[in-house]
């Protein structure tokens, strides 16, 4: 079962071995005994539902409570340390295009909110019920989860919409075929929800990110149902399938899109390799990504984030061997390690991993080729479960990204580290802030960065300190020139930065446009952008 409180299901967990629990209290300090608020009392919170009564609308306070929030840290605090105070009214699980129509003409008559549930996996705000005058009604896709076509001539799938990651690869892979699309919230995530924020695979590199993956779709929007013309390219003016992409459910619901899918690779491998610093192993990756290897992914982890993977390993033993082993060969205090997935037909991959371990040690590198790469595509969607544990041992986690040109990258790692680093001087509390260069293009890449802080007995204080380490890193980013966000979206939490980003006639499109799709705005109100009626 899903969890209400953290991330994933009730069945799985990741503890943190006790010397990483050590490791972390050095770092950050000791944290405090803290517990979470029990769900009855959340539920109590609950007010009488004041949507009018539908037959597709549930009003179970339950349910309520489950759509009530997504996976940012704000949500968390809301949904652990009780602060919640916004529910939406009710819950709908539509089954097919005609449910979904059926919804937004309820909502429009009685001026009802529509917040579209995908996975739920939002760490940006996206799902937070905001307008307490109005009511809201979470729209489930769940049910909308088919597979309504597959053609293999083409290499095209159509999903409905809310079809999660498990479901799109179990459908396709038994019949040869892949998407490939693997977001670290892959377990939970929806197609609708990767297409309308723009989301991004950890083997985007090969498969692509979603946005050259989606091919068409049906939304039904206020203003009337938009479909979208299926042909692999059009100069026929402005792209729609563009305005889909982003629209954070503020043009209406997508209830079905094609994919573009490849047949199974031959061979996927993982592996490792190490450098003596940062500075370093960023030159060998715009490298690689300037030759344009044909590689699956690249990760390549800052010295602190490459510390903290093997402390929180609880693999002991053979951390103190392999950093023996890596001390021997040059790469020392301020080592970094790379992941680089291949996938393709076995001959390309030998031959891009040769390419690749020539850029590997022109750069001083080490290419390790056992245990490191393998074990991280196995944990790869259960690390997300660490910051569960993380939080009941009384630590806050959060994540944020941005993308930055080559030319700034460096640059920018260094002072969003530091903006994060030095947040809570003025409380003397420490935070343990790493990075990592992702996502790779012959012009730049994206930069992850995560921060963890100890939580407070006191939850307005957790959260006033994420919002002080928050805002100084989105600060920093925009300052620097960097987007706001390179795959999580804008929801609630980036909203403020975006009019820096798109300028003031940009902002305008935007907002014409949700008003021409939306003119009544019912269409998850107060997300990506402010309008005024
Ligand atoms: C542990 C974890 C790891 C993550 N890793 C990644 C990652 O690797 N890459 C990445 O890009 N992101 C990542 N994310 C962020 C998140 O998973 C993505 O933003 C994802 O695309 C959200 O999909 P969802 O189905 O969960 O949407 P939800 O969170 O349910 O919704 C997000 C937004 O989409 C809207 N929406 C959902 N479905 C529809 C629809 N059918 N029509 C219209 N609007 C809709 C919602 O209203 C909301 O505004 C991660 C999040 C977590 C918690």
């Amino acid at each position: 079962m899903k969890r209400i409180q953290g991330w994933g299901n009730t069945a799985t967990d990741y503890p943190v071995p006790e010397p990483a629990q050590k490791y972390l209290k050095n770092v950050v300090g000791e944290p405090a005994q803290l517990t979470n608020a029990s769900i009855e009392n959340l539920i109590k919170k609950i007010p009488p539902a004041s949507c009018p009564a539908h037959p597709l609308i549930s009003t179970d306070p339950e349910e309520r409570l489950r759509h009530a929030r997504g996976q940012s840290l704000n949500d968390w605090v809301d949904l652990c340390d009780g602060l919640i105070d916004s529910f939406p009214d009710g819950v709908a699980y539509p089954v097919s295009k005609e449910q979904v129509r059926e919804l937004i003409a309820y909502a429009r008559k009685n001026d009802v909110v529509l917040i579209p549930y995908g996975g739920g996996s939002s760490v940006v705000g996206h799902l937070t019920p905001v307008q307490q005058e109005k009511a809201s009604i979470s729209v489930d896709m769940s049910r909308m989860d088919q597979l309504l076509d597959l053609n293999e001539e083409n290499l095209e799938a159509t999903f409905a919409a809310g079809v999660s990651g498990p479901q799109i690869e179990e459908a396709l892979q038994k019949r040869g075929y892949i998407l490939g699309h693997f977001p670290q919230s892959w377990e939970y995530s929806t197609l609708g929800g990767w297409i309308v924020t723009r989301s991004v695979g950890q083997q985007s590199y090969h498969y692509g990110r979603i946005e050259p993956l989606f091919v068409s779709g049906h939304m039904e929007t206020p203003a009337g149902p938009l479909d979208l013309l299926n042909v692999p390219k059009s100069a026929a003016g402005p792209d729609l399938r563009h305005i889909i992409l982003g629209s954070e459910a503020r043009l209406g619901i997508l209830t079905d899109a094609t994919v573009r899918i490849r047949r199974l690779p031959e061979e996927e491998r993982f592996y490792s390799a190490f450098f003596p610093n940062f500075e370093t192993g960023v030159e060998a990756v715009r490298k690689i990504a300037q030759e344009e290897l044909p590689l699956s992914m690249v990760r390549l982890s800052d010295p602190m984030e490459t510390e903290t993977t093997f402390q929180l390993s609880g693999e002991e033993k053979l951390v103190s061997i392999a950093k023996k082993g890596l001390n021997l060969f040059g790469q020392k205090d301020e080592r970094c390690m790379l992941i680089y997935g291949l996938t393709g037909r076995k001959a390309d991959n030998r031959l891009a991993d040769r390419h690749l371990g020539n850029i590997v040690r022109s750069h001083n590198g080490m290419l390790v080729k056992f245990y490191l790469g393998n074990a991280w595509i196995e944990k790869r969607f259960l690390t997300p479960y660490l910051r569960n544990t993380l939080w009941d041992l009384g630590y806050a986690l959060d994540t944020l990204e941005t993308s930055l040109p080559w030319s700034k990258l460096q640059e920018g790692r260094t002072a969003i580290v530091k903006a994060i680093e030095m947040g809570l001087e003025h409380e003397n509390e420490k935070v343990l802030v790493f990075s990592h260069v992702s996502h790779v293009y012959t012009n730049g890449g994206s930069m992850y960065v995560t921060y963890l802080y100890r939580r407070s007995h006191d939850p307005q204080q957790t959260l006033s300190r994420w919002r002080i380490l928050k805002t100084a890193a989105s600060q920093t980013i925009v300052d620097l020139g960097g987007t706001i966000s390179h795959q999580h979206g804008v929801g609630l939490d980036h909203k403020t930065y975006l009019s820096q980003e798109k300028g003031t006639l940009g902002m305008h499109l935007i907002t014409d446009l949700i008003k021409t799709a939306d003119p009544s705005q019912i269409m998850n109100q107060g997300k990506l952008v402010d309008l005024d009626k």
